[in-house]
């Protein structure tokens, strides 16, 4: 059974569980094989079952001796009504409950901090079982009378890609996040708004292209109708430009692309988005064209920040509208938002204006970002939970607000 016998996740990534295990071995004498751990070596590796699809479940239940069908109970008892612990899932058999209990867990994220927003925007941040700590956003819709919201989601512990005006940047990379890591922060999110998100970007903390595996994984988990049934138009990935892993997206899933895209041309991306000096606009257009194909209702977001006097000017906007022509868009523009530390100042909003006007007139569809969270670091690149950067980064927490609710 391949969950009972793998390993625990990530062992040579957890600092203090190196540190401890050290600290032994300096102590006394003992075998290579003591393992601090007194549990039986089953429960040791226990399956966290957030990681499974559906298909997952439905094989686990089956090498457990039960009928395929408990599978699907047991996803929907975890994701759709949040149900953590075996002994309530009353529809499964003792039997399995009790296997169940011994080989597996539901191991969802751990919320150790609260932001609420003036504006009904959420930050919870979120610690996973090795310490780390990760960020996601609720953002309410503001429609009266309409319940509708969207929920952006991290996908790694912090970031590789150095895009030079993001916060995540700055604290450097730490690890994947598991499939089951990306769902528990929609598993949290549904719990505390009683019922899914509506919409649900991937746009926190991390790349998500460059974690392709246990994205896709998590995606399908989102879609499927006994878990979260987000439409696959109502989920974004976003990306800074993987081009490869855009057409491998392609392959595997029809959800909405955003791009990255932030200047219309390569000498200035390759300064402000690093990405682009591997997988240049010539390489990028086309892989996101063949993304949409010819389905005449999908197009690509372009996401553009506005830096005063960097990527703002007319010149700019008339060399986006060439770079786009032919490629059905819709320009996303982001006033930059300023963390501690940044160089890099906002457009005014008459800049901003003048852009947007100048997008419109050409006939490209084009929307400025109401910044939203801001005052509690909850806006587009202002992520940056906790991250112990493999790469030796400092950390840019000072300066932030502290959390109003802290858990
Ligand atoms: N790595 C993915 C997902 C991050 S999404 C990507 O690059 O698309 C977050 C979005 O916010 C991206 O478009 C990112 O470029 C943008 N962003 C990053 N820092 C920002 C900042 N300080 N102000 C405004 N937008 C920012």
């Amino acid at each position: 059974m391949p969950w009972v016998k793998s390993p625990p996740r990530h062992p040579s990534l957890n600092p203090i569980a190196n540190d401890c295990a050290t600290t032994l071995m300096a102590a006394v004498s003992v075998p290579l094989t003591l393992t601090t751990d007194t549990r039986s070596p089953l429960v040791a590796a226990r399956q966290n079952l957030l990681d499974l699809d559906l298909q997952g479940c439905e094989a686990l239940v089956t090498e457990l001796g039960h009928k395929p069908f408990h599978g699907r109970n047991l996803f929907k008892w975890i994701h759709k009504h949040g149900v953590t612990d075996f002994g309530a899932m009353t529809d499964l058999s003792l039997k399995l409950r009790s296997q169940l209990q011994e080989v597996a867990e539901i191991r969802t994220p751990h919320l150790v901090e609260d932001w609420p927003s003036a504006d009904g925007t959420r930050k919870w941040v979120l610690e996973l079982a090795d310490g780390q700590r990760v960020e996601s956003v609720y953002i309410p819709v503001l429609i009266p009378q309409e319940r509708r919201h969207t929920l952006c989601v991290s996908s790694q512990v912090g970031c590789a890609l150095d895009c030079a005006f993001c916060a995540t940047a700055r604290q450097g990379f730490n690890r994947n996040l598991t499939s089951g890591e990306i769902i528990g922060q929609i598993w949290h999110a549904t719990r505390w708004l009683g019922e899914s998100p509506s919409n649900i970007v991937m746009m926190g903390m991390g790349e998500p292209l460059a974690n392709f595996d246990n994205l896709v994984k998590a995606l399908a988990i989102m879609q499927d109708d006994l878990a979260y049934m987000v439409a696959k138009q109502r989920l974004t990935v976003s990306t800074s430009g993987i081009v490869p892993n855009i057409h491998r997206l392609a392959e595997v899933s029809a959800v909405s692309l955003a791009v990255s895209l932030h200047a219309p041309n390569d000498a200035l991306r390759d300064e402000l988005v690093p990405i682009n000096r591997k997988y240049p606009l010539e390489t990028l257009i086309p892989a996101c064209r063949a993304y949409i194909g010819d389905n005449p209702r999908r197009r690509v977001t372009w996401e553009y920040v506005m830096l005063d006097g960097i990527n703002d000017s007319l010149t700019h906007a008339r060399q986006l509208i060439r770079l786009l022509e032919g490629t059905r868009s819709k320009v996303n523009l982001i006033p930059f938002n300023p963390f501690p530390g940044s160089d890099f100042r906002t457009s005014s909003p008459e800049r901003i204006e003048a852009f947007r006007d100048r997008l419109i007139r050409s006939g490209l569809f084009t929307t400025t970002r109401k910044t939203r969270g801001d005052e509690i670091a909850a806006a587009c690149g202002q992520l940056v939970g906790r991250v112990r950067d493999r790469a030796g980064r400092a950390p840019v927490r000072a300066g932030w607000p502290q959390p109003v609710v802290a858990a």
